[in-house]
């Protein structure tokens, strides 16, 4: 395995010199001037699930990796930024809708990507409209729309993203508001911006 840690030499957080340290039955890089550690190279995605009736909301990516391909509305979380956030923004930027987070529908765990120096995780939100009118952003889009889960299958279209628009729609037909897990505010947590989601 590719040992990227070792491409880091200064502390990000202190600038300290970092030094090796076996832990947890690994070297690491580990700073002698505060508590940071580094465990590795990660990612976080957020795509979101959108429906209007029994349609969910894709689009058509216009760049690569993927450029062709139909996928739901995401892409990638910023540094200090809350995955409910990025859904919403991604979901904005590509599409022009403005919408709500309800739940976390499904979390995908890919520890190695292409290059296999990277750990991602995608995190699939179910949405609520707000406003707006579809106008898809041509930069990254290159059509968007809402299909049903037969309408788009002999698309091009991501396995994931298929079926997470069936989950959520067969959910709506059982009745459940808000599938997986929701956001609980009356739950104490540590950390400035954190957030739990959790079962209801
Ligand atoms: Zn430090």
């Amino acid at each position: 395995m590719p040992q990227i840690c070792n491409e880091f030499h200064y502390c990000p957080i202190c600038g300290s010199g970092l030094e090796n340290m076996l832990i947890e039955s690994k070297v690491r890089k580990k700073c002698p001037g505060c508590s940071y550690i580094h465990w590795g190279e990660y990612s976080v995605g957020v795509g979101g699930v959108l429906l209007q009736e029994k349609r969910g909301l894709i689009v058509q990516r216009a760049i690569n990796p993927g450029r062709g391909r139909w996928t739901i509305p995401g892409g990638y979380v910023e540094q200090n930024e809350k995955i409910a956030d990025a859904v919403v923004r991604e979901m904005k930027e590509e599409t022009g809708i403005l919408t709500e987070p309800v739940s976390i529908l499904a979390v995908k765990d890919r520890p190695e990507d292409a290059r296999g120096v990277k750990h991602d995780i995608y995190i699939v939100f179910l949405l609520r409209y707000v406003g707006g009118k579809l106008f898809p952003d041509p930069g990254e889009v290159m059509q968007a729309g809402f299909f049903s889960p037969e309408e788009c299958s002999g698309f091009n279209i991501a396995p994931l993203s298929l079926h997470v628009i069936r989950k959520a729609i067969e959910y709506g037909e059982q009745g459940c508001r808000n599938p997986g897990f929701i956001l609980k505010e009356d739950i104490q947590i540590s950390g400035s911006l954190s957030e739990l989601f959790i079962l209801p």
